[in-house]
């Protein structure tokens, strides 16, 4: 039988596989970050009048810019933000995994290199191959927070390209302060003129404010954000960037033609519309981390400060390790993700209901373990 390896496949994808967390069909599903809260119906009704408009023009091509949608992400971002933005500093693609991969055709590519501060977010390092885009593993400390100084010196040895900075970092949490994304960007900067590129997919649910502010002044940053989590639209397939109106010049430069369709831009303006809601949802959320934090610890878990609507806990380093909890969870109906991380688990914060047999599920685990 005909395999991959089989193919004339370029090198560095040979005996690899895809990224994917398992979609496995059981009860209480916290393992992808996803948002626990469908949408509101009155959302739904929304979505469906502004898709049927749209449906009245698909015989044309969408509006290549979606200028009508950067334009409300913008304000969006502005109000919520901390920093005015306009339709000129977005742009918006197929979830912000495209917004990286974009981000990284343009600035990354053959010759170049891009850093991430390991552990974090795989797919910066799997886009990175897939751009043929050389990969650096940044260091952390063992609180998982960013080693400044090892950072400094590995981006001063190094020159990387692009420098991915996490914030709040998947999957362990942590938020990145200013200072850090600062002396970073400097570094890189003193190195070689740099993209320095803020991940924050999971902004909403920090504790600290956005750093979407930083952008001022430094076109060599860009801010990405995603609807996937906190406007609970992860089926939508929208994410977004905030930079210099320049940015957003050269990832036109390789974005697909047409790649927004008028389907995904007018869901995601319908989306916009019920900001507020979905915000609440947020606060419900961030209670519920809190809760999931506080509660893993009064277990004994040794558990990582949270900026996010997930947790990253342990210290499991009993016979089979953090796999072999994560199995005994599932056993219990309950999927969490391991990310390989020694000795750590993640799970995302759900409903209530769904953290309380989570929390059961890790309760009777532990027990049986003792
Ligand atoms: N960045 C981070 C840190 C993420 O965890 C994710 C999704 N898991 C993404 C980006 C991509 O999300 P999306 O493509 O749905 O916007």
């Amino acid at each position: 039988m005909t395999g991959i390896d089989d193919l004339p496949i370029r090198d560095e994808l040979r005996g690899k596989s895809p990224y994917g967390a398992p979609q496995l069909d059981v009860p209480v599903r916290l393992n992808t970050n996803e948002n626990p809260h469908p949408l509101p119906e009155a959302l739904v009704t929304r979505i469906a009048e502004r898709v049927a408009e749209a449906a009245r023009n698909l015989n044309r091509y969408p509006d290549r810019d979606a200028v009508e949608l950067r334009g409300e992400l913008a304000r969006y971002l502005t109000r919520t933000a901390g920093h005015e933005v306009t339709a000129e500093n977005v742009w918006a693609a197929n979830g912000s995994n495209e917004v990286l991969q974009q981000l990284l055709q343009a600035f990354g590519g053959p010759g170049r290199t891009a850093i991430g501060f390991e552990p974090s977010y795989s797919m910066h390092a799997l886009i990175a191959r897939g751009t043929g885009t050389g990969w650096i593993s940044g260091p952390r400390n063992d609180d998982f927070t960013i080693d400044v100084e090892a950072a400094e010196a590995v981006i001063a040895e190094r020159r990387p390209h692009v420098v991915f900075v996490c914030s709040p970092n998947n999957p362990t949490g942590t938020a990145v302060d200013a200072g850090t994304v600062l002396a970073l960007y400097d570094a890189a900067q003193a190195a070689r003129p740099a993209m320095v590129i803020v991940d924050e997919a999971y902004g909403e649910f920090s504790h600290r404010p956005s750093l979407l502010p930083l952008i001022d002044g430094r076109p060599n940053l860009v801010v990405s954000r995603t609807m996937s989590k906190a406007f609970g639209a992860a089926g939508l397939r929208l994410g977004y960037l905030a930079a210099h109106p320049a940015v957003v010049d050269a990832v036109q430069l390789v974005r697909l033609p047409y790649h927004l369709s008028a389907v995904t831009q007018a869901t995601a303006l319908a989306a916009l519309e019920h900001t507020d809601t979905l915000l609440g949802y947020v606060r419900q959320l961030k209670d519920e981390r809190d809760r999931l934090v506080a509660e893993l610890r009064a277990m004994g878990c040794e558990v990582t400060e949270s900026d996010a609507n997930f947790v990253q806990f342990g210290n499991f380093d009993g016979p089979g390790g953090a796999h072999a909890v994560w199995q005994a969870l599932l056993e219990r109906g309950v999927l969490v993700r391991d990310n390989g991380v020694p000795g750590r688990l993640r799970v995302t914060a759900g409903t209530p209901a769904e953290n309380d047999a989570f929390l059961d599920a890790v309760r009777a685990v532990l027990k049986e373990n003792n």
